[in-house]
């Protein structure tokens, strides 16, 4: 469910008319809504609620929408956060959430953002490969310190979703083979100044079945047991994100939260573990918008080319991973057509639909991309020399400019004094 609604002709966030945003801020411009974000947090604590053994720990996945507003509105719900950086490990302690609510996740962390994260503290680390944990052992020793680590485990299960955001299979670079599980939580017992304390699997994003996830966390289960009686104390299991979301009445309808809460308690009811889960998409995908306008229209071989000033650098998904997204007028004039919906930049990826029917718009026309909340605004490059997306947050009748429009062109450039 969004806030996202034609009032009297007219789509609204909430409270406020798309059109006075385009006219104060200019296009493209994300949007977002408060009451969805904030709807979105109550559906996951609702569906996860009383999951293992403790309070269930709901880390909103950073990288899907990191503004720092966002991420306020998110820490007043009450969630942590998944960091895969120190950058995203600063702007969530920056918002406000305490350092016992962030995981840190990521295959790539380096001994400096691991020094940070550790001195500045978190609930865990999730580890990637017995090297990180050997690194990782090395740093906490340094500072006299006990870090927290779990194991990422990959489950080699086919998460049914894109290729490119698969994550939990063999040839992936996400996680250590099951096989190598129990060796690897051997080593890391060994080393000095570890707290083995956890395990965590994701595998994949935009989940439209939950049979995939059952599969990984039955794996974890079994693997929760070989540890412990191989002496690990394990006692938080990481659960991951991916849980999909609608993006739009025709299109795969994914698992609602509360199946996968139900699942969860079913198969983790006698893991006696503390549990985490890491969502990203399902709290801010369907929460904001991505609002255009049309520049021209330009006739097509099969259908009309429809320009709109957003592009592929805007908003990558549909490029990077064929990602469909909603594409609505602002103000439907009444009429539907069928176009191919394009941005200005200069690759054939830049296309957002082909043989698309939506309203019938013209040159001038607003229009938005919906479930544009996650992986969005944040993927946003200047290629083609284009200025990055502004965002624009929107709570009730109120709204602010949460990220400026950034030119990079004057920047960060340094011209070389040997010139
Ligand atoms: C990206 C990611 C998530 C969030 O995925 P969603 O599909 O947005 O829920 C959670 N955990 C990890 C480790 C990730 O890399």
């Amino acid at each position: 469910m969004d806030h996202f609604a034609n009032r009297s002709g007219s789509l609204h966030a909430e409270d406020v008319p798309l059109t006075a945003i385009a006219e104060a801020v200019g296009t493209p411009v994300y949007v977002y809504s408060v009451a969805t974000m904030k709807r979105h947090a109550e559906v996951m604590l609702d569906a996860v609620a009383g999951c293992g053994s403790g309070e269930p720990l709901v880390a909103y996945a950073v990288k899907a929408n990191p503004n720092g507003a966002v991420l306020r509105v998110l820490q007043g719900c009450g969630l942590g956060a998944d960091v895969v950086s120190i950058g995203e490990y600063r702007r969530a302690r920056a918002a406000g959430i305490a350092p016992e609510r962030i995981v840190f996740s990521g295959v790539g962390k380096t001994a400096e953002e691991m020094a940070e994260a550790l001195a500045g503290g978190v609930l865990q680390f999730n580890a990637e490969s017995i090297e990180e944990a050997r690194m990782l052992s090395a740093i906490a020793d340094a500072q006299g310190k006990s870090a927290p680590i779990g194991f990422r485990i990959n489950p080699d299960v086919e998460a049914g979703t894109h290729a490119k955001i698969t994550t939990g299979t063999a040839d992936n670079k996400f996680g250590i083979p099951a096989a190598e599980a129990l060796g690897a939580y051997a080593e890391a017992e060994r080393l000095p100044g570890l707290k083995v304390q956890g395990i965590t699997v994701h595998i994949g994003s935009q989940l439209v079945s939950i049979a995939p996830l059952e599969a990984a966390f039955r794996r974890l289960g079994e693997l929760i047991g070989a540890l412990r009686a191989q002496g690990s104390d394990i006692r938080l299991a990481d659960l991951g994100g991916g849980l999909g979301v609608p993006h739009g009445a025709d299109q795969p309808q994914p698992a609602l939260p509360e199946a996968y809460g139900a699942m969860v308690r079913r198969v983790t009811a006698d893991w006696n573990c503390r549990l985490v889960f890491e969502p990203g998409r399902l709290i801010v995908g369907n929460a904001g918008v991505l609002l255009t306008r049309v520049v021209r229209v330009k006739p097509g071989a099969s259908h009309p080319w429809l320009i709109v000033d957003a592009g592929m650098n805007d908003l990558m998904r549909p490029a990077l991973y064929d990602a469909w997204h909603g594409i609505e007028a602002v103000t439907p004039r009444g009429a539907k057509a069928t176009v191919n919906v394009v941005g200005p930049v200069c690759e054939s990826g830049d296309t957002f639909a082909m043989a698309r029917e939506m309203d019938a718009v013209e040159a001038g026309d607003l229009v938005l991309f919906r479930t544009a909340g996650a992986y969005g605004a944040t993927m946003a490059n200047g290629y083609n020399s284009r200025p990055l997306t502004p965002e624009v947050l929107v709570d009730g009748d109120r709204w602010a400019l949460v990220r400026k429009r950034i030119d990079l062109s004057d920047c960060a450039e340094v011209d070389p004094d040997w010139r």
